[in-house]
């Protein structure tokens, strides 16, 4: 059944058919074939960045599309129905662009983002290292001023789209200081000393590539630190909360394929003489996975209004996450059982749907730190508040 979505403008409801369309004509041929040869599909996110699906949250005048998270979040979820991994690209890009939309200088602005929004340079976001995933403040990536200059030294684990990205986002530790010494800055690839391991064998996502990053004294213009020293883990905290974001919706789609392919299934194959769809037993099974599916959806969408009326929306990002795929991956199982044991082989695609919706609850924040962060929330006491956003 397709998904019936509210948008504000006919801009959004073109912008929808357009993604709908790229969708079915450039992902969905390749995305089986991809995945299971790990390739990365780097002509696919230029066709997206030309499309202008790379830039939809950013301003118009370094080439953005301008668009309410409620727009750009429905694009990220039609893309997730098709090929979950090119959408987590396409989520992680914007992440990358987002300490420098948000903080860059208008000359930082200028020279670097309009290549990054039309998608012709891909992005990668170097939060994480090998000891500090959910404890980030624990990085010991160092940036050491020299000149007019830094040095940077470490390494970035567990980077999406690491050796194939042509511009990094990196955190690096200026001063000891836990959450105050932290510095963000804009590596350019084919820098000297920057170099990426094999890339990681993963359970799912297999085509969109993750590699640690290392940076062995790689010299960096001061020009290309983005904010002032010490600005860079707020900086990496906000780009989450619009990521996390961006991952509910991802789950989202994902979780919408899944349910789509075992409904389609359920209408056809029959057993006791009847399509199995109509054994309430079943159907049941399936109308849980669509109240699932619809609940993702307006989670984020509630937090993405907040988001769009410039209201604080930590902790609703982090509920949106936290809801959105672990619905996700009890639909993406379910999906699997509606298929019995075709749903196990690799015939159809709903084994691999639940091999990647599992990360899903572990990356941008593992589902034990959205918890945590919902949870501050809560001891914080915050109060009820109420804002007009329209006529
Ligand atoms: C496919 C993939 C892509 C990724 N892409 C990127 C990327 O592009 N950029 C980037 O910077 N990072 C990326 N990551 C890293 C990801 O964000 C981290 O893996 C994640 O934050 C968890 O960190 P960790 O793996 O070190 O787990 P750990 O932090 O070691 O956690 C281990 C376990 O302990 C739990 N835990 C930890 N602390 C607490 C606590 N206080 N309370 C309760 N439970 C706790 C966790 O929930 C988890 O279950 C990616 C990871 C994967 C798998």
């Amino acid at each position: 059944m397709p998904v019936r979505r509210l948008v504000p403008t006919q801009e959004a409801a073109d912008l929808l058919d357009l993604t709908r369309e790229l969708a079915r004509e450039e992902l969905a041929p390749r995305v089986v074939a991809a995945e299971a040869e790990a390739c990365f599909p780097r002509e696919v996110f230029r066709t997206l960045g030309r499309a202008g699906l790379l830039s939809l949250p950013y301003p118009e005048e370094f080439g953005g599309g301008a668009q309410p998270a409620v727009v750009h979040l429905q694009v990220l979820e039609e893309l997730a129905a098709v090929w979950a991994g090119v959408a987590v690209g396409v989520s992680v890009h914007g992440m990358s662009c987002w300490a420098l939309a948000t903080a860059g200088t208008p000359d930082q602005q200028a020279a670097l983002l309009p290549e990054l929004l039309s998608g012709e340079l891909l992005g990668a976001y170097c939060l994480s290292e090998p000891h500090a995933g959910s404890d980030a403040a624990a990085m010991r990536t160092r940036a050491v001023r020299d000149g007019g200059e830094y040095v940077l030294a470490g390494e970035k684990a567990w980077t999406t789209h690491g050796g194939h990205a042509d511009s990094y986002t990196v955190m690096a530790r200026t001063s000891p200081d836990r959450s105050r010494g932290v510095s963000c800055f804009v590596v350019p690839a084919g820098s000297a000393g920057l170099t990426a391991d094999r890339p990681e064998s993963k359970m799912g996502l297999t085509a969109s590539t993750t590699a640690t990053m290392r940076f062995a004294g790689v010299r960096v213009a001061a020009d290309r630190r983005v904010g002032a020293e010490g600005d860079g883990l707020p900086l990496a905290l906000a780009a989450l909360d619009a990521g996390r974001l961006g991952i509910a919706a991802v789950a989202t789609g994902l979780a919408q394929g899944a349910l789509d392919d075992a409904v389609a299934y359920a209408r056809e194959r029959e057993a006791f003489g009847v399509p199995v769809i109509e054994h309430q037993g079943l159907a049941f099974l399936l109308a849980d996975m669509a109240a699932a599916v619809e609940t993702a959806r307006a989670t984020y969408l509630s937090a993405a209004r907040l988001k769009d009326a410039g209201q604080p929306y930590g902790q609703q990002a982090a509920i949106a996450k936290l809801v959105a795929t672990d619905n996700a991956m009890r639909v993406t199982t379910d999906a699997v059982q509606v298929l019995g044991g075709y749903g196990y082989t690799s015939a159809y695609p709903v084994e691999r749907y639940m091999r990647e919706a599992k990360v899903m609850q572990i990356f941008e924040g593992t589902n034990q730190i959205q918890r945590m962060v919902i949870s501050r929330e809560l001891a914080r006491g915050g109060r009820p508040t109420t804002t007009v956003t329209g006529a």
